[in-house]
């Protein structure tokens, strides 16, 4: 039996009552006087009807509120727009129903496809698999022949490339593999080069190589320097990992790239000019774009599915030009390698005939590894055998030629962890090299091999190939399958947790970095007193900045935010984002009070030298599996009158009006803003999952206080919590509870939570904020969307449900068949109602869902918020899915549903995703780090959910869109790992549903193509301020309270405005500000200017957060002061693309510019 406890207690019944007329009455100062006074005017309808009502029935006026509040639940309810503090809000807001078309100088439409030769959806839209001769890529269809004249005529080429794959992190910890395996290697390559000089190496991830470099005495570093000095090492990409490419997040993606590059160049000297792409399950055309904006001009990709690479093979089409779907002009095209076979392992590299290339695997004379070559064991070279060995390598050499155009061929020799041994090392170099001196000297063979890195190989290519022999391709290529009906989907929601703990890390640090360099650039026009204070501590902020970037860049590798490592190492990983995340909030608060206090001689005398540790971050854990925040506000003992401090930090570049919330522990209180003005709040309850016995239950010590805040870009904006005698129903009402199919306790257990609760009958309700009505069926769950403004309907209907399967495991996914709705005869359901925000909340098994609605002009107001809570830990194979019928929306003229919709690659570009029919199920999931849209087929209407964590999205045979939200698997699926993922935690996700009415005038049907789609700019703005949520500062504790003493008297300040003398446009995203140098206050600043439609900026406002949108010009002395210059480089900082100083700058649509700021010392 589900329960829900509560206790009731009548004396608030009252109060609720009587506070929420109070509050309305209040609202109605706000500044659309004409709708204030009719509502004002059926508001004291309402109250003399009730009035009436109850004087009638003579019912105690406590019976009389219920037959009230029931009457209220009928209509829709609190229709009440807030009134804002004085932060220009009146002069800020825009109001509704202005629908704006984006004026052509903002944005110039390119042509509706991006004009590739090959678009890879439509591979798999027409892939036959059927026909498909085996489950593996190598298929009789491809013919092997070579032609010998062809080779008399040009040489074949073959550079042998030895690289050794590193996983930081897997089976093993990145520390274990680091001591027990990689250290030993990267001294072997030095040993084994030195000793020949026609030997090089090509290595890839920096997070191991910085270790050994930390370690490694003058002599080895020296060694070391001069091997890649003279191009014999060379380093591939040169990211702190080999990052995922499905789950990965534009800001981490980026930052550990610059962590890898700048150690390297720091201390090497060295620069990375090609990409390595080896093992990532899936290959995204975003990360294509951010190499060719690194400076990068080739990559290599590996795993794409078996038949897209037959395909391109069969073509010749395996060397192609990456084209970006939004870059019709080629600017960004990158010269793009994917290699042949099913891996980059030695024995897949050599050519077509598996057993013949397992003899050629030397390194397996030593390890005596026999997987995957059956009894075919290496053969050792001799004199004796050398001419026949030869023409056997050089036969499969010649066949794997035939599927590249330019007689230059890639063999990369190693695989995991190879060259461990000195053995290992011995056995490769000298058999191959036996081989190379006879091929070399018999001109018979037509053919040169030597060793060579990564970029030896494409000078060689690109000398052979002509510009008109590259095809260009557009699009990813997900989802991977290796063979069979094995598809690489399982990975894009295993260890959810852990992918939302890693979002969570992405945003805080972005914030710390950020406000950090703030801090560091204040600092110059600052007094010395507290230069001095600050400089001292800003060396040691910087050292936990450092940890935080590379804990975070680690768990970028493909099988840390994955969720593919052994239960061992994800504890591991949990540990550093753990460590990640209290770093970076330590930089928050630090560089937060010194901006705050600055000048104030608080700041220099009271708390000197070092820490003033005045506030805490609300959402501070205790352990890196806890999910909530421990910090509160006290305000139980607060001398009624007295106030408390609490900050908010935005550290994002355009305002934001928005409804937040602070826990405290006394609903006795109301906010100020510090003009001393009260503010709109509501006193919520804390809710409790329990869900060992699935029972809601509620905090018996504390509440959710939420109210209206006004931030500007980039600033810390203070307000104040102050205590009141009794229930302060002025500014604060409190919500209004409602519970269907909850066993009703009054018990000791909740002696003074002080929420009326009325138990109704199961019905469906309705649910109002100023622009949306949203209808909920009887078990809590959302049917559809009314539109205040335009009066039409989408019809979005949520549900839950669970595959029950047996088989798969952390990479792969086999739905076996439709999932089962979860029981929802007769959940339990509470509904709260408030004059900010409503939210419901239903428990089933498994998931504790709710959804919010807020009464807010900003992006908080135009999204709904729905969250879920997630515990699968006492199931066994499941796999839950949030499932979404949005299928009225996407029925077409002939009433079929058109299965199309579209998931975010890496938070940075849009892709259509498609319902392969031909395909299994699990064919048709696809990676949605943070955003996925249903478009309405004729173009007047869309839903977006944008997703605060990276999940699995699929299509199903009837349309419906499948969020995976966790899974539990209790086998193995073959892919290394030798587990099931049976870790599951209790697992919190967060999304915003963005509903946009168009006008079909508009054109907006043409946003949408099969490729891609452009979401509003008003939608992009939600999925920054969804992924980036406010900071709120707390005081640490009493004593130490900054503003400790003011009783009611508001302190003058308002908090930390920034620099910005003018805001960003609206569509260019502050990706980063970060400190690169803390002696010479370097920094780099990288913005994003977001791709998105040119036909409409939103449903309504152009957009709730006063920017306008500027073409992407940016006079940048406006984003800091004018201490400081600019010059532009790449995107990960280390080449330089103008010797000028920038001042004014234009960024184009979909790009992302990077800026050094330096001190101007002029
Ligand atoms: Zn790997």
């Amino acid at each position: 039996m589900k329960r829900f406890l509560f206790i009731r207690c009548k004396y608030f019944t009252v109060l609720a009552f009587v506070g929420c007329c109070l509050t309305f009455m209040f609202s109605s100062s706000g500044n659309d006087e004409k709708l204030y006074r009719n509502r004002i005017a059926s508001l004291t309808r309402m109250v003399s009807d009730m009035q009436s009502l109850l004087s009638r029935t003579g019912l105690s006026a406590v019976v009389g509120m219920e037959v009230v509040i029931e009457t209220t639940a009928k209509i829709d309810f609190l229709l009440v727009a807030t009134e804002f503090d004085s932060l220009d809000y009146r002069d800020s807001y825009i109001a509704p129903n202005i629908r704006a078309a984006i004026g052509k100088e903002n944005c110039v439409i390119e042509s509706e496809t991006s004009g590739a030769d090959i678009q890879v959806v439509d591979l798999y839209r027409n892939m036959d698999i059927a026909s498909a001769q085996s489950g593996h890529w190598m298929d009789k269809a491809i013919n092997w022949t070579w032609d010998s004249e062809s080779f008399k005529q040009r040489k074949l080429e073959v550079i042998m490339m030895p690289h050794s794959h590193n996983d930081p992190g897997w089976l093993k910890t990145f520390e274990q593999y680091f001591e027990q395996d990689t250290n030993g290697i990267l001294n072997n390559i030095v040993n084994f080069l030195e000793q020949k000089e026609t030997r090089k190496f090509s290595w890839a991830e920096i997070s191991f190589f910085s270790m050994w470099w930390e370690r490694a005495n003058d002599n080895q570093r020296a060694r070391m320097k001069a091997l890649v000095a003279s191009g014999r090492v060379e380093f591939i990409t040169a990211g702190w990992v080999m990052e995922d490419e499905a789950n990965t997040y534009l800001y981490a993606m980026v930052d550990q790239m610059i962590e890898g590059n700048h150690f390297i160049k720091d201390h090497l000297g060295a620069k990375a000019k090609s990409a390595w792409s080896i093992d990532p399950f899936g290959q995204s055309s975003t990360v294509a774009y951010l190499r060719k904006r690194m400076g990068f001009s080739n990559m290599v990709i590996q795993r794409t599915h078996y038949l897209v690479k037959k395909y391109l093979a069969s073509k010749k089409n395996l060397e192609f030009s990456w084209r970006q779907n939004w870059d019709p002009r080629g600017d960004n095209d990158m010269f793009t390698h994917m290699m042949t076979f099913s891996s980059y392992c030695t024995l897949d590299q050599c050519g077509p005939d598996k057993p013949t290339c397992c003899q050629f695997d030397f390194a397996r004379m030593a390890s005596g590894q026999t997987w995957g070559c059956q009894g075919n064991k290496p053969v050792v070279v001799t004199p004796y055998n050398v001419a026949e060995r030869s023409a056997k390598l050089v036969d499969q050499f010649k066949k794997k030629s035939t599927i590249y155009r330019s007689n230059v061929i890639l063999v990369a020799v190693g695989q995991d962890f190879s060259f461990r041994t000195v053995g290992e090392a011995r056995h490769v170099f000298e058999n191959n090299e036996m081989i190379m001196d006879f091929v070399n000297s018999h001109p018979e063979f037509n053919t040169h091999i030597k060793w060579g890195t990564l970029s030896d190989y494409f000078e060689l290519a690109h000398s052979r190939l002509r510009p008109s022999d590259i095809p260009h391709l557009s699009g990813d290529f997900f989802t991977y399958s290796d063979r069979n009906d094995d598809y690489w989907s399982g990975y894009f929601t295993s260890r959810a947790f852990f992918k939302k703990l890693d979002r969570i890390l992405e945003s805080r640090l972005r914030s710390a970095e950020i406000i950090f360099s703030m801090a560091n650039m204040f600092v110059q026009s600052d007094n010395n007193a507290v230069a001095n204070l600050w400089e001292g501590l800003a060396t040691e902020l910087m050292g936990k900045l450092t940890v935080a970037r590379r804990h975070l860049g680690l768990f970028q590798h493909h099988d840390g935010i994955t969720g593919t490592s052994r239960d061992p190492v994800v504890i591991d990983y949990g540990k550093k984002l753990f460590q990640a995340l209290a770093f970076a909030s330590e930089v928050i608060t630090q560089s937060g009070q010194y901006l705050l206090l600055s000048g104030d001689p608080l700041y220099v005398s009271k708390h000197a030298p070092k820490t003033l540790e005045a506030f805490v971050i609300d959402e501070s854990r205790t352990a890196p599996e806890s999910i909530e925040g421990i910090h509160f506000v006290p305000m139980k003992n607060t001398k009624a009158g007295k106030m408390k401090e609490v900050v908010f930090y935005n550290s994002l570049g355009f305002q934001r009006q928005q409804i937040v919330s602070v826990l405290v522990d006394s609903p006795n209180v109301e906010v100020q803003c510090h003009k001393g003005f009260n503010v709109h709040a509501q006193i919520a309850p804390k809710w409790m999952a329990e869900t060992s016995s699935w029972t809601i239950e509620l905090d018996p010590n504390l509440y959710e206080l939420w109210f209206t805040i006004n931030t500007k870009p980039l600033s810390l904006t203070r307000y104040f919590i102050v205590a009141r005698k009794k229930p302060a129903r002025k500014a604060t009402s409190i919500s209004t509870l409602y519970a269907m199919n909850v066993v009703k306790e009054v018990g000791e257990k909740f002696p003074a939570s002080g929420f009326q609760i009325e138990n109704t009958e199961p019905k469906e309700f309705k649910l109002s904020n100023y622009h949306y009505i949203l209808s909920f069926g009887e078990n809590g769950l959302l049917k559809s969307i009314k539109d205040r403004n335009t009066e039409r309907v989408i019809n979005v209907g949520l549900s839950f449900a669970a595959y029950h399967v047996n088989r798969g495991g952390a990479y792969l996914f086999y739905p076996g068949g439709p999932p089962k709705p979860l029981p929802s005869l007769a959940p339990p359901v509470v509904v709260e109602k408030g004059h900010l925000f409503s939210r419901v909340t239903v428990m089933f098994d498994n998931v504790m869902h709710s959804i919010r609605i807020m009464n807010s002009p900003g992006l908080d107001g135009y999204s709904i918020a729905v969250s879920n809570l997630v515990d699968l830990r006492k199931t066994s194979n499941r796999e839950l899915t949030m499932r979404i019928d949005a299928t009225d929306l996407m029925k077409m003229d002939d009433g079929e549903v058109k299965k199309t919709f579209y998931t975010d690659l890496n938070g940075f570009q849009m892709q259509a995703r498609h319902y392969h029919s031909q395909l299994p199920l699990q064919a048709s999931f696809y990676p949605m780090p943070s955003q996925m849209i249903i478009n309405g087929v004729k173009g007047s209407a869309r839903v977006t959910l944008h997703s605060a964590q990276s999940a699995g999205a699929g299509i199903t045979p009837e349309g419906f869109i499948d969020i995976m939200l966790d899974r539990r698997l209790m086998q193995d699926d073959g892919r290394g790992v030798q587990q099931g993922v049976k870790d599951n935690k209790l697992t919190p996700n967060d999304f915003w549903l963005v509903p946009e009415f168009f006008d079909n005038s508009l054109g907006t049907a043409r946003d949408a193509s099969d490729y891609a789609i452009k979401p509003t700019v008003m939608s992009q703005q939600a999925n920054l301020a969804l992924n980036n949520p406010l900071i709120a500062l707390l005081p640490a504790d009493d004593s130490k309270q900054v503003n400790e003493g003011h009783s009611g008297k508001v302190p003058s300040p308002g908090g930390f405005q920034g620099q910005a003398k003018s805001y960003l446009p609206c569509d260019v995203h502050l990706l980063n500000l970060r400190t690169m140098n803390l002696e010479e206050k370097e920094a780099l600043l990288i913005l994003h200017r977001l791709g998105h439609s040119c036909r409409v900026a939103s449903s309504g406002n152009l957009v709730p957060t006063n920017c306008s949108l500027n073409n992407g010009i940016i006079d940048l002395t406006n984003v800091t002061k004018d201490l400081f210059k600019f010059t532009e480089y790449s995107l990960n900082g280390i080449h330089n693309l103008s010797e000028a100083h920038q001042k004014t700058i234009q960024i184009n649509p979909f790009e992302i510019n990077t800026y050094l700021m330096q001190l101007d010392k002029k």
